[in-house]
């Protein structure tokens, strides 16, 4: 029996006509990028599993049960990044990128998380992270905010997006807070679920962010973390708000954000949809002013987010930034027999080099006039170029325009050029 290869579950090809879509937002989110000033760095995908452990914490969903880890021959033991920010801080340090400086950097691509595959959450998939190094006030988290929403407002969705935050405070008055939880919960023991049992000792805030309907009215009633901040996360919280409402921002403030990564403090956030049922997140992240330290380096304030490529796209294919992106040729090249074929090469080689924004394809393996024909329609071409004996012989060119109810014209091919430039241009390209 012949083997038939898959994909690995939660591991998704991405075909010509998808990925169209990818490119253009990849393209949007590069130039806001620059727009804000951000620089790309680029990490390995593997690290050593150490490095996550110690930063997004040993009692979270991820390090617990979602991350790929493997012993290499030499005995260390590798992990698939199941996020960017670890690796980042750690290549900070590495390159001395961090320590007294000023840093805004920014990646993207794919992650790995051994989750349940459903719609909007895989095994595979890709974000574009941004981190800032070396900023202790609230404006760089504003900017941030600023730079999403300007994202937002370009695709299009920026209607189906509410930003939630909320502030965490520092890790001592979270310690007391944390304290404070536990004996509220340890009382009301019996109505806990497992992993809030679980969660208890270790990670006790998490069960905050339980989605478990049975817990929502021990949850509501829990003391909240807002009445045991220090007075500087308070306040920082207070200026973080009044920028974001002088930049006409809105917000919701929410106490039950507390975020599954350990390395947050003061600000976090999280902009998140109703359009993609469960998987309702798209962009989250925060302070972490702790972790460089944390790692190994200097103490360095930072803050900095993710973002789920994935649910952005399912996000943008609903909208008209999303539709009728393609990467369908242009134009399409026919050529009858062989003399044809041949000079073929020659016009299209100098239409790509006049028109290198337009995407040309060739015929290639032959066929009749209507076989060729049917294959300039199906390119998704505007435009058809028919080459035959006769044409070569006189310097001239059948054109068809494909979307449109007009006879076939015959062209010199001096004019070709000048009829391209306006046809396309003439659509707006
Ligand atoms: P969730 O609560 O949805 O599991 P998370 O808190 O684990 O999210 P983060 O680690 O903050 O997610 O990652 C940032 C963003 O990356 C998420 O808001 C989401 O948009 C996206 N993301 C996270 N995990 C996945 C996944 N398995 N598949 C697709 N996108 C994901
Ligand atoms: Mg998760």
């Amino acid at each position: 029996m012949k083997t038939k290869f898959q994909a690995i579950k939660g591991m998704n090809d991405l075909l010509p006509e998808q990925s169209a879509v990818w490119q253009k937002v990849e393209h949007l989110l590069r130039r806001l990028m620059q727009q804000y000033g951000y620089g790309e760095i680029r990490m390995p995908i593997v690290e050593k599993t150490a490095l996550f452990k110690r930063s997004i914490g040993e009692v979270t969903d991820i390090v617990e049960k979602e991350m790929y880890t493997w012993t290499d021959r030499n005995d260390d033991s590798l992990t698939l990044r199941p996020e960017g920010t670890a690796s980042c801080v750690r290549a900070g340090i590495e390159h001395g990128l961090l320590y007294n400086q000023q840093q805004k950097l920014w990646y993207m691509g794919p992650m790995f998380r051994r989750e349940n595959p459903q719609k909007g959450r895989y095994r595979q998939f890709h974000q574009l992270g941004v981190e800032a190094f070396g900023f202790n006030g609230p404006d760089v988290e504003v900017e941030q905010i600023l730079l999403t929403r300007r994202l937002w407002q370009e695709i299009g969705i920026a209607n189906d997006v509410t930003l939630h935050i909320n502030t965490l405070g520092d890790p001592e008055s979270r310690k007391v807070y944390r304290e404070i939880l536990v004996e509220y919960l340890q009382s009301n023991f019996e109505q806990l679920d497992e992993d809030s049992k679980r969660r208890l000792e270790s990670n006790p805030l998490r069960i905050l962010d339980s989605k478990n309907p049975k817990l929502q009215s021990i949850i509501e009633s829990a003391p909240k973390l807002e009445d045991h901040l220090d007075d500087e996360s308070k306040e920082h919280f207070e200026s973080f708000k009044g920028l974001l409402d002088g930049m006409g921002v809105s917000y919701v403030v929410n106490p039950r954000l507390v975020r599954g990564l350990d390395y947050y403090n003061r600000t976090v956030f999280e902009w998140m949809t109703d359009k993609l049922g469960a998987q309702g997140t798209i962009c989250a992240g925060g302070r972490y002013d702790g972790l460089t330290e944390q790692l190994g380096g200097q103490s360095t304030p930072a803050c900095g987010f993710a973002m789920g490529i994935e649910r952005i796209i399912a996000l943008a294919e609903e909208t008209e930034f999303g539709q009728n992106v393609s990467n369908a040729s242009d134009i399409y090249l026919i050529a009858i027999g062989s003399v044809a074929e041949k000079k073929a090469f020659n016009i299209a080689e100098e239409i790509r080099t006049l028109f290198p924004s337009l995407r040309l394809s060739m015929n290639f393996g032959g066929g009749n006039f209507k076989k060729q024909f049917k294959k300039a329609d199906k390119s998704g071409a505007r435009l058809a170029l028919i080459l035959g004996e006769d044409e070569v012989a006189n310097e001239s060119c059948g054109v068809k325009f494909l979307r449109e109810e007009k006879p076939q014209e015959s062209m010199s091919w001096d004019s070709i050029a000048d009829t391209i430039k306006n046809y396309f241009q003439l659509l707006d390209r």
